[in-house]
C-alpha cells in the first residue's frame, strides 16, 4: 500500500495515525503551511489504504484548511478597516489576503479526493471527541449535543473500528445520543484517559508525600506552630539573644537587675521549651548542643557590635 501522502504533513513528535494525530497543535502562532497537492501515485495507493490512513491525513488536512481560513479572514478585516476609512490598506496586504485565499483553495481541493473515497466506499465509522472537560467522544461533528463553536479532536486512529468496540472502550466518554447503547457505567479505557488517570494518582501520591514530610518537620509549641525544624531553631536563636541581652545588660539598681534576671530566666526557659519540642519531632535531637551553639554565635555577635559581655559567660553561667 502506498500512502505516502499520509507522512508529509504529519504534526511533529505525533506517530501517524496515532492517538489524537490531528489534534496537539502546540504552534502558538499560526503559520502558512501550504500543502502540496498529492501526487498521481498517491492517489492509486488511496483506494487501498485505510480508514485511519486516510483520515489521520483528513484531519491534518482539515486543520491547514482551518488555519488558512483564519489567515484569509484576518487579513480581510484588516483589508476592511483600511477600506472603511476611505483609502486602501498597504499593498502586501492584499497579497498576503491572495496568498491565504489560494492556500485556503488549494487545501480544499486536497481534501477533495479523500472524502470522495470516504464516500465511495459507503462511508465507515468516526469518532470524534470533545477535548473540553466533560467532553464525550461523539460520532460526528454535527451531534446535536454540541454547539456550533465546539471543538473537536478527531480520532482517526479508530476510524473503521467496530462502534460498539470504541464505545465499550470509551464507556463513560461516550455521547448517549451519538451511541444510545454505550456502556456510560463503565470507567472509559480510551489510551489518553488512562494516562490522564494515571498522572492523577501520581500527582495526588507526590501531594501526599510533601504533606506527610510536612507534617513530619513540624514543631508544636503550647498553641505555637512551626512548620519546620529550621524555623523553630531559628526561634531557640532569638530568645537566646533575648537571653543574654537581659542577663548582661548594666542594672541601674537591685529593682532592674532583679527585673532583667526574671526576663532573662523567661527567655532562658522558652528557649530550652521550644527546644524540647524540636526534640519531639526530631527523635534523638541534642536541645543542649542547640542552646549551646546558638548561645556561643549569638554572643560572639554581640561581642562584636560591643555589647559589654564577661569573659565566662556561658549558657548557664553566672548573672552579672
Ligand atoms: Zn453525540
Amino acid at each position: 500500500m502506498d500512502n505516502s501522502f499520509n507522512r508529509s504533513r504529519q504534526p511533529k513528535g505525533v506517530p501517524a495515525g496515532g492517538e489524537f494525530a490531528s489534534t496537539p497543535h502546540a504552534e502558538s502562532s499560526l503559520k502558512l503551511q501550504i500543502p502540496t497537492a498529492p501526487a498521481p501515485q498517491g492517489l492509486d495507493g488511496l483506494a487501498a489504504a485505510t480508514p485511519t490512513v486516510i483520515d489521520t491525513e483528513l484531519a491534518e488536512l482539515y486543520y491547514q484548511q482551518a488555519k488558512a481560513a483564519a489567515w484569509t479572514s484576518g487579513f480581510e478585516s484588516t483589508i476592511a478597516r483600511y477600506e472603511k476609512r476611505g483609502g486602501s490598506a498597504p499593498g502586501h496586504l492584499y497579497e498576503s489576503l491572495a496568498e491565504a485565499a489560494r492556500a485556503e483553495a488549494e487545501v480544499q481541493a486536497t481534501i477533495k479526493p479523500f472524502e470522495a473515497e470516504y464516500t465511495r466506499r459507503g462511508g465507515w465509522t468516526r469518532f470524534f471527541m470533545v477535548m473540553n472537560n466533560g467532553g464525550h467522544l461523539h460520532s460526528s461533528r454535527s451531534c446535536s449535543t454540541c454547539r456550533p463553536s465546539t471543538q473537536f479532536g478527531w480520532m482517526p486512529a479508530y476510524s473503521g473500528q467496530d462502534e460498539a468496540g470504541v464505545v465499550g472502550l470509551a464507556g463513560e466518554d461516550s455521547c448517549t445520543v451519538c451511541f444510545p447503547s454505550a456502556p456510560v457505567d463503565q470507567k472509559s479505557m480510551l489510551p489518553f484517559r488512562v494516562a490522564e488517570r494515571e498522572e492523577a494518582a501520581e500527582a495526588a501520591a507526590e501531594k501526599e508525600t510533601r504533606a506527610v514530610k510536612a507534617a513530619s518537620e513540624r514543631v508544636v509549641v503550647g498553641r505555637k506552630v512551626y512548620k519546620t525544624v529550621r524555623g523553630a531553631e531559628n526561634e531557640v536563636g532569638w530568645q537566646v539573644e533575648c537571653m543574654i541581652s537581659s542577663r548582661y545588660h548594666q542594672a541601674a539598681d537591685a529593682a532592674h537587675r532583679a527585673g532583667l534576671d526574671a526576663n532573662a530566666a523567661k527567655y532562658y526557659a522558652e528557649a530550652r521549651e521550644i527546644g524540647e519540642a524540636i526534640a519531639v519531632t526530631v527523635p534523638g535531637y541534642d536541645v543542649d548542643a542547640l542552646l549551646t551553639k546558638k548561645f556561643e554565635t549569638k554572643a560572639k555577635m554581640l561581642r562584636k557590635s560591643g555589647f559589654p559581655m564577661p569573659e565566662d559567660a556561658a549558657l548557664e553561667g553566672p548573672v552579672v
